[in-house]
Protein backbone atom coordinates (compact mmCIF):
# COMPACT_ATOMS: atom_id res chain seq x y z
CA UNK A 1 0.00 0.00 0.00
CA UNK A 2 1.54 3.59 -1.07
CA UNK A 3 0.56 6.00 1.93
CA UNK A 4 1.30 9.78 2.17
CA UNK A 5 0.89 11.43 5.75
CA UNK A 6 0.64 15.50 5.46
CA UNK A 7 0.72 17.66 7.65
CA UNK A 8 -0.76 20.95 6.02
CA UNK A 9 0.62 24.47 6.94
CA UNK A 10 -1.09 26.55 9.47
CA UNK A 11 -2.34 29.65 7.62
CA UNK A 12 0.36 32.24 9.62
CA UNK A 13 3.51 29.79 8.75
CA UNK A 14 3.10 31.07 4.92
CA UNK A 15 2.29 34.93 5.59
CA UNK A 16 5.52 36.85 5.56
CA UNK A 17 4.93 38.62 8.96
CA UNK A 18 5.59 35.41 11.07
CA UNK A 19 8.89 33.60 11.49
CA UNK A 20 9.46 30.83 9.82
CA UNK A 21 11.32 29.48 12.49
CA UNK A 22 8.41 29.30 15.04
CA UNK A 23 7.13 26.34 12.60
CA UNK A 24 10.51 24.46 11.74
CA UNK A 25 11.25 23.78 15.16
CA UNK A 26 9.97 20.05 15.93
CA UNK A 27 9.03 17.08 13.14
CA UNK A 28 5.81 16.00 13.18
CA UNK A 29 6.21 13.00 15.44
CA UNK A 30 2.55 12.32 15.54
CA UNK A 31 2.27 11.29 11.72
CA UNK A 32 5.82 9.08 12.20
CA UNK A 33 3.58 7.23 15.24
CA UNK A 34 1.24 6.15 12.98
CA UNK A 35 3.22 5.37 9.96
CA UNK A 36 5.26 2.89 13.26
CA UNK A 37 1.54 0.68 12.49
CA UNK A 38 2.16 0.14 9.44
CA UNK A 39 3.36 -2.88 7.92
CA UNK A 40 6.91 -3.36 6.60
CA UNK A 41 5.97 -3.63 3.09
CA UNK A 42 3.97 -0.04 2.96
CA UNK A 43 5.68 2.43 1.38
CA UNK A 44 5.00 5.63 3.05
CA UNK A 45 6.05 9.34 3.12
CA UNK A 46 5.53 12.47 5.43
CA UNK A 47 5.20 15.54 4.14
CA UNK A 48 5.14 19.11 6.46
CA UNK A 49 4.35 21.49 4.37
CA UNK A 50 5.87 24.10 7.16
CA UNK A 51 9.28 23.09 5.96
CA UNK A 52 8.97 21.85 2.75
CA UNK A 53 6.57 21.91 -0.65
CA UNK A 54 4.10 19.36 -1.16
CA UNK A 55 4.36 17.68 -4.42
CA UNK A 56 0.41 17.14 -5.15
CA UNK A 57 1.20 15.80 -8.48
CA UNK A 58 1.34 11.85 -7.36
CA UNK A 59 -1.54 9.77 -6.70
CA UNK A 60 -1.25 7.60 -3.65
CA UNK A 61 -3.64 4.84 -2.45
CA UNK A 62 -4.34 6.28 0.78
CA UNK A 63 -3.55 10.27 2.23
CA UNK A 64 -3.59 10.24 5.81
CA UNK A 65 -4.22 14.70 7.17
CA UNK A 66 -3.54 15.85 10.06
CA UNK A 67 -5.57 19.36 10.85
CA UNK A 68 -5.72 22.03 12.86
CA UNK A 69 -8.34 24.68 13.00
CA UNK A 70 -5.67 27.22 11.51
CA UNK A 71 -4.77 24.78 9.08
CA UNK A 72 -8.75 23.69 7.72
CA UNK A 73 -8.68 25.04 4.53
CA UNK A 74 -5.62 23.95 3.62
CA UNK A 75 -6.11 20.79 4.46
CA UNK A 76 -9.94 20.46 3.10
CA UNK A 77 -8.09 21.99 -0.12
CA UNK A 78 -5.68 19.03 -0.13
CA UNK A 79 -8.53 16.31 0.85
CA UNK A 80 -10.39 17.36 -1.96
CA UNK A 81 -7.50 17.56 -4.73
CA UNK A 82 -6.46 13.99 -3.71
CA UNK A 83 -10.25 12.37 -3.16
CA UNK A 84 -10.47 13.90 -6.96
CA UNK A 85 -7.63 11.63 -8.01
CA UNK A 86 -8.53 8.56 -6.63
CA UNK A 87 -7.32 8.56 -3.41
CA UNK A 88 -8.86 7.58 -0.01
CA UNK A 89 -8.55 10.37 2.45
CA UNK A 90 -8.23 9.84 5.99
CA UNK A 91 -8.49 13.64 8.30
CA UNK A 92 -7.65 13.63 12.16
CA UNK A 93 -6.61 15.87 14.43
CA UNK A 94 -8.11 18.56 16.49
CA UNK A 95 -9.89 20.59 14.47
CA UNK A 96 -12.08 17.14 13.23
CA UNK A 97 -12.91 16.54 16.44
CA UNK A 98 -14.16 19.66 17.14
CA UNK A 99 -16.21 19.63 13.82
CA UNK A 100 -16.33 16.04 12.56
CA UNK A 101 -19.51 17.10 11.07
CA UNK A 102 -17.58 19.50 8.54
CA UNK A 103 -14.54 17.49 8.12
CA UNK A 104 -16.73 13.73 7.28
CA UNK A 105 -18.00 16.04 3.96
CA UNK A 106 -14.22 16.15 2.71
CA UNK A 107 -13.02 12.54 4.04
CA UNK A 108 -13.29 9.13 3.28
CA UNK A 109 -12.75 8.26 7.23
CA UNK A 110 -12.44 11.04 10.02
CA UNK A 111 -10.84 9.74 13.53
CA UNK A 112 -12.17 11.95 16.42
CA UNK A 113 -9.83 11.68 19.42
CA UNK A 114 -6.43 10.26 19.51
CA UNK A 115 -5.05 7.75 17.65
CA UNK A 116 -3.42 4.77 19.11
CA UNK A 117 -6.76 2.60 19.10
CA UNK A 118 -8.75 4.09 16.11
CA UNK A 119 -5.40 3.94 13.54
CA UNK A 120 -4.52 0.18 13.96
CA UNK A 121 -8.52 -0.27 13.85
CA UNK A 122 -9.03 1.83 10.72
CA UNK A 123 -6.03 -0.29 8.52
CA UNK A 124 -7.35 -3.62 9.98
CA UNK A 125 -10.66 -2.43 8.16
CA UNK A 126 -8.94 -0.87 5.26
CA UNK A 127 -6.97 -3.99 4.42
CA UNK A 128 -10.53 -6.02 4.56
CA UNK A 129 -11.84 -3.84 2.71
CA UNK A 130 -14.70 -2.56 4.90
CA UNK A 131 -13.27 0.91 6.26
CA UNK A 132 -15.62 2.67 8.42
CA UNK A 133 -16.42 6.55 7.76
CA UNK A 134 -15.98 7.11 11.81
CA UNK A 135 -13.35 6.08 13.89
CA UNK A 136 -13.80 7.14 17.78
CA UNK A 137 -11.11 6.47 20.19
CA UNK A 138 -12.12 4.97 23.82
CA UNK A 139 -9.13 2.88 24.70
CA UNK A 140 -6.32 5.81 26.12
CA UNK A 141 -2.89 3.88 26.39
CA UNK A 142 0.45 4.51 25.57
CA UNK A 143 1.40 0.61 26.04
CA UNK A 144 1.96 -0.76 22.64
CA UNK A 145 2.65 2.07 20.98
CA UNK A 146 5.36 1.77 18.11
CA UNK A 147 8.34 3.96 18.02
CA UNK A 148 8.00 6.74 15.63
CA UNK A 149 9.03 6.65 12.11
CA UNK A 150 12.33 8.72 12.47
CA UNK A 151 13.55 7.20 9.33
CA UNK A 152 10.61 9.12 7.40
CA UNK A 153 11.48 12.53 8.81
CA UNK A 154 13.77 14.75 7.38
CA UNK A 155 15.87 15.73 10.05
CA UNK A 156 17.73 18.62 8.37
CA UNK A 157 15.08 20.85 7.91
CA UNK A 158 13.96 20.81 12.24
CA UNK A 159 15.91 23.10 14.41
CA UNK A 160 15.23 19.96 17.06
CA UNK A 161 14.78 17.10 15.43
CA UNK A 162 15.39 14.96 18.67
CA UNK A 163 12.27 15.67 20.32
CA UNK A 164 10.42 13.59 22.12
CA UNK A 165 6.67 13.02 23.88
CA UNK A 166 5.81 10.76 26.26
CA UNK A 167 3.05 11.52 27.49
CA UNK A 168 -0.48 12.96 25.72
CA UNK A 169 -3.34 14.92 26.77
CA UNK A 170 -2.96 17.26 30.20
CA UNK A 171 -3.52 16.69 33.41
CA UNK A 172 -5.42 20.41 34.16
CA UNK A 173 -7.93 21.30 32.87
CA UNK A 174 -8.66 25.45 31.61
CA UNK A 175 -11.93 25.79 30.77
CA UNK A 176 -10.84 27.25 27.09
CA UNK A 177 -8.96 24.64 26.16
CA UNK A 178 -10.16 22.05 23.50
CA UNK A 179 -8.34 19.21 25.43
CA UNK A 180 -11.24 18.29 26.38
CA UNK A 181 -13.21 17.72 23.83
CA UNK A 182 -10.29 15.61 21.90
CA UNK A 183 -9.95 13.45 24.85
CA UNK A 184 -13.81 12.97 25.68
CA UNK A 185 -14.96 9.54 25.95
CA UNK A 186 -11.53 8.25 28.37
CA UNK A 187 -8.68 9.71 30.14
CA UNK A 188 -7.16 12.92 29.25
CA UNK A 189 -3.84 12.36 30.58
CA UNK A 190 -1.48 9.13 29.84
CA UNK A 191 1.67 8.19 30.09
CA UNK A 192 4.23 5.50 28.36
CA UNK A 193 6.31 3.97 31.17
CA UNK A 194 9.77 4.78 31.37
CA UNK A 195 11.94 1.79 30.03
CA UNK A 196 9.86 2.51 26.77
CA UNK A 197 10.98 6.26 26.60
CA UNK A 198 14.51 5.23 27.72
CA UNK A 199 14.50 2.58 24.82
CA UNK A 200 13.41 5.68 22.54
CA UNK A 201 16.25 8.04 23.78
CA UNK A 202 19.23 5.19 23.10
CA UNK A 203 17.94 5.32 19.48
CA UNK A 204 18.32 8.99 19.13
CA UNK A 205 21.43 9.82 17.37
CA UNK A 206 23.30 12.91 19.21
CA UNK A 207 23.20 14.06 22.52
CA UNK A 208 20.32 16.77 22.49
CA UNK A 209 16.91 16.30 23.41
CA UNK A 210 13.98 17.80 24.02
CA UNK A 211 10.73 16.31 25.76
CA UNK A 212 7.31 17.96 24.47
CA UNK A 213 4.21 17.45 25.78
CA UNK A 214 1.86 19.99 27.62
CA UNK A 215 4.18 20.06 30.63
CA UNK A 216 8.07 21.24 30.86
CA UNK A 217 9.74 18.87 33.49
CA UNK A 218 9.56 14.91 33.90
CA UNK A 219 10.49 12.51 36.89
CA UNK A 220 10.34 8.87 37.32
CA UNK A 221 7.03 8.33 39.09
CA UNK A 222 6.52 5.30 42.26
CA UNK A 223 4.46 3.58 39.20
CA UNK A 224 7.14 3.39 36.80
CA UNK A 225 5.72 6.38 34.72
CA UNK A 226 6.75 9.39 33.82
CA UNK A 227 5.33 12.36 35.13
CA UNK A 228 5.21 16.29 34.80
CA UNK A 229 6.31 18.21 37.32
CA UNK A 230 6.23 21.32 36.29
CA UNK A 231 4.02 23.24 33.81
CA UNK A 232 3.64 25.41 31.05
CA UNK A 233 1.41 25.53 27.80
S1 LIG B 1 -2.68 23.61 30.76
FE1 LIG B 1 -2.80 23.98 28.53
S2 LIG B 1 -3.21 21.96 27.60
FE2 LIG B 1 -3.65 21.79 29.81
S3 LIG B 1 -5.86 22.16 29.96
FE3 LIG B 1 -4.83 24.14 30.29
S4 LIG B 1 -4.70 25.12 28.25
FE4 LIG B 1 -5.21 22.95 27.96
Amino acid sequence: MNIKMILPALTEAKSPFWRPIKYSLFPPLGLATLAGYLDPDDEVSICDEHVENINTNDRPELVVIQVYITSASRAYELADHYRARGSYVCLGGLHVTSLPDEAARYADSIFLGPGEDTWPAFLADYRAGSPRSVYRSGTRTLAQLPFPRRDLLKRRLYLVPNSIAVSRGCPNNCSFCYKTSFFKGGRSYYRQPVDRTLQEIESLPGRHLYFLGSGAGFRRSRSGFIDIVDKIC
